[in-house]
């Protein structure tokens, strides 16, 4: 709420992005007291869930989803699932959605992260991402299967996704551009006992690899090298997912992150951001964070 707000000014908190951010967000405005209208926004269908299992007991079959446990009704949270919102107008104090505009008087935005794509690749037949609860139920046939999986990428995802691969007892060959795995975001003395990871879980690192295409049942790389591939798992970061926001003047960074100020105030009024859509400056680290985790 803007400074001068008082919570009964604040009638109706607008929520779009119905992850972790926007559940929390939810969750906290009743914690702490706020008696107004809560309405949270999410385009995928499924009931709210939380991401770092997809990747675990999700991928291995151990669980089917890994929705929060939270009771939105008995919170007076109203929930529209399967609802994306195309654009805000703040002027009129409004989002657009597929299903008409919606009022607000504060608007939080928290809709997240979208993985990165290889150009060319999608489309793709065998090619996935893992972000959502419906590419990690797309990915389970293909363990069950004990296919041989190129991953591109070694980051977080990476090593996630090869790991439960060679549990699965998948032949796994992890491709990464850099000389090391997680190069964009450890310092290489942090990351260099991570390749060891790949080591004991069978899976083959092959580094300062660039990817040049993926074509069906091959990943070829721009050395010439011909890696055969049944599926193939992308995993090379994630954007902020504000493109929606275009033509809206909200201020965003260089990466496409909202930039929030200390207390994730947007550059609209009675628009706040947070989560992994949102940068913000770290009073503990001196500088603007976008922090994906
Ligand atoms: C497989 C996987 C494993 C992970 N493991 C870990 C881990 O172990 N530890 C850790 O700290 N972090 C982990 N992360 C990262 C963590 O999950 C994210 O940082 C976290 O989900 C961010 O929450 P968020 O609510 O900001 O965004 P998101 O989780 O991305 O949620 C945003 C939601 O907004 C919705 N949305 C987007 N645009 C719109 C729109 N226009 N209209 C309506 N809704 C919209 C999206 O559909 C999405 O459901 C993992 C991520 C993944 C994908």
């Amino acid at each position: 709420m803007s400074e001068q707000q008082t919570q009964s000014e604040a009638r109706h908190v607008v929520v779009v992005g119905a992850g972790m951010a926007g559940v929390q967000t939810a969750v906290a405005l009743r914690e702490q007291g706020f008696t107004g209208a809560i309405t949270l926004i999410g385009a995928e269908p499924h009931q709210p869930y939380d991401r770092p299992p997809l990747s675990k007991a999700v991928l291995l079959g151990k669980a089917e989803g890994s929705a929060f446990e939270v009771d939105f009704e008995a919170l007076g949270v109203d929930l529209r699932l399967g609802l994306e919102v195309t654009g805000v107008r703040p002027e009129e104090h409004r989002v657009v959605t597929e299903a008409g505009e919606v009022a607000y008087d504060t608007l939080v935005i928290a809709t997240g992260a979208e993985p990165l794509t290889l150009p060319g690749s999608q489309g793709v037949p065998g090619v996935h991402l893992l972000r959502t609860l419906d590419d990690a139920r797309r990915l389970r046939p293909v363990l069950d299967q004990r296919h041989r999986i190129v991953v591109v990428g070694a980051g977080w995802i990476g090593a996630e996704f090869a790991t439960a691969a060679r549990d699965a007892g998948c032949e796994v060959t992890v491709v990464e551009a850099a000389d090391r795995p997680l190069a964009e975001v450890l310092p290489a003395a942090v990351a260099a006992p991570m390749t060891g990871w790949y080591t004991e879980s069978g899976a083959e690192l092959v580094t300062g690899a660039r990817v040049q295409a993926v074509v069906p049942g091959e990943v070829l790389l721009a050395d010439g090298r011909r890696l055969p591939a049944d599926a193939v798992v992308i995993g090379i970061g994630a954007r902020p997912a504000t493109g929606w926001l275009a033509g809206s003047d909200i201020a965003l960074g260089p990466e496409g992150a909202i930039t929030a100020d200390a207390r994730l105030r947007t550059s609209l009024p009675d628009v706040y951001a947070v989560g992994d859509c949102a940068s913000f400056p770290s009073a503990r680290f001196g500088e603007r964070l976008l922090v994906h985790h």
